[in-house]
């Protein structure tokens, strides 16, 4: 096969398809167009934070001269695809024009929740997954006011940060009684909302948000929490959430996965041979990910497929994360909340030293299935790469 791939989405996932695609000689007689809906080339979003911190948008790119210059690669900045024919095989981009693939290779990675509440649109509010953004947020500081971060999940967390980095004061509404509660159990999540509030943060777990709130200049005043308290704010940043971005899929007749996602088999296929998905907007088996490590084997995949070499079905990934803001060390990794049937749990705590580790053993006794690390991460790589293998010693002396 050669003629033209489009790549529909020039994220990090994307990117990576397109860096081993450049990469390989069998690849070379393709003319590959890449339509991006934002007007900057794929960047490390998963940098972002750093935006705020000094590093510019410059410093986080991720596209070099080499891809620029490179006569193959046709980037459409700030086009994204509108449209799908997959009868014709052509692709119609926002500025009108269409292209005729051989390939089409979906990577239109999620955008974020913002749930329905009222005041969700009034000006001061905001959402934390693009450079423009983060342009936005920092444009609407005002440093010294409070910011309301809805969401204590890990990129909440991240966004808290932004707040504060920004000298503003954040506060995090989170709905699940701890903070960061998929990677993390109760008790590290206590400790967690110790460390954090130490630093200035405001923790409000097991509330919902009934109403962002406007003052009588029109902007973000406050938010009112399902209780009724009322937290003053003039930035409030929606966390809550992805969702796939698969809106292209309807209108082309691909299927979805039961949560959304463009659905796709091991190999990343859609039920259309010439169409492929990766990266966040991908439902693998029915299953979104929203980690980058799992859209690289993706991408990769794709590239093996589309030169013609034998790819490995996507292996799938764990949910395992540390935090990388604050300063503040908590990870978890593997089954967390000890969900199989007969697992076993080894707890330390240590409240005056705030630290706080668990770990979740099968029935066995001596397999380890997941864990969690608060205040003190030193062990976290050594764990990690002990999931699903017997420990290397007992618990107590691992745990220590
Ligand atoms: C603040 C922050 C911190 C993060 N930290 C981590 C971390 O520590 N570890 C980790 O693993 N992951 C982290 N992530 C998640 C990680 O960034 C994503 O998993 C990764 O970017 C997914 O890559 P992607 O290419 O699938 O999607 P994206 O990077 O979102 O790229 C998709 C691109 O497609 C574009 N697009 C959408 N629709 C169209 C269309 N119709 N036509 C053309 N273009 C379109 C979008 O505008 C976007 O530019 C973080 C994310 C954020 C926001």
């Amino acid at each position: 096969m050669s003629g033209t791939l489009v790549l529909a989405g020039h994220g990090m996932v994307g990117h990576r398809l397109l860096e081993h695609l450049r990469a390989d000689e069998r690849f070379a007689s393709w003319r590959i167009v890449v339509a991006a809906e934002e007007p900057r080339a794929a960047y490390d979003r998963v940098a972002l934070s750093s935006y705020l911190d000094g590093r510019s948008a410059r410093d986080l790119t991720l596209t070099g001269p080499e891809v620029l210059e490179d006569p193959r690669v046709e980037l459409r900045l700030g086009v994204p695809v509108v449209s799908i024919d997959r009868a014709a095989r052509t692709v119609t981009f926002a500025d009108g024009s269409d292209v005729r693939y051989e390939a089409l290779v979906l990577a239109t990675g999620s955008k974020p929740f913002v749930p329905p509440i009222p005041g969700h649109t009034l000006p001061g509010c905001f959402t934390y997954r693009t450079l423009a953004d983060l342009d936005a947020l920092r444009a609407a500081a005002e440093p010294g006011a409070a910011g309301v971060v809805i969401g204590g999940g890990l990129l909440g967390l991240e966004a808290a940060q932004a707040l504060r980095s920004l000298g503003m004061r954040p506060h995090v509404v989170e709905v699940a009684p701890h903070l960061m509660p998929l990677q993390l159990d109760e008790g590290g999540g206590a400790v967690l909302a110790r460390l954090v509030g130490r630093l200035g943060m405001g923790v409000h777990c097991g509330h919902g948000v009934a109403s962002v709130d406007a003052g009588p200049d029109g902007r973000v005043r406050g938010v009112t929490l399902a209780d009724g308290d009322v937290l003053p704010a003039r930035s409030v940043v929606f966390s809550a959430g992805v969702r796939p971005r698969d809106e292209l899929a309807g209108p082309a007749g691909l299927p979805r996965g039961e949560r959304g996602g463009f659905l796709v088999d091991a190999h990343c296929r859609t039920e259309d041979p010439r169409i492929w998905a990766i990266g966040e907007c991908a439902a693998v088996l029915g299953r979104c990910h929203g980690l980058v490590a799992p859209g690289h084997l993706m991408a990769e995949s794709v590239a093996a497929q589309l030169t013609g070499r034998a790819s490995e079905p996507f292996p799938g990934a764990d949910t395992s994360a540390k935090l990388k803001v604050f300063g503040v060390d908590v990870a978890g990794f593997g089954d967390v909340h000890a969900r199989v049937e007969g697992a076993l749990s080894f707890v330390r705590e240590d409240h005056a030293a705030a630290t706080y580790a668990k770990l979740v053993l099968g029935p066995d006794g001596r397999t380890l299935l997941g864990g969690v690390l608060a205040g003190d991460t030193r062990a976290y790589g050594e764990l990690r790469s002990m999931l699903g293998h017997e420990l290397t010693g007992p618990p107590e002396r691992l745990l220590v």
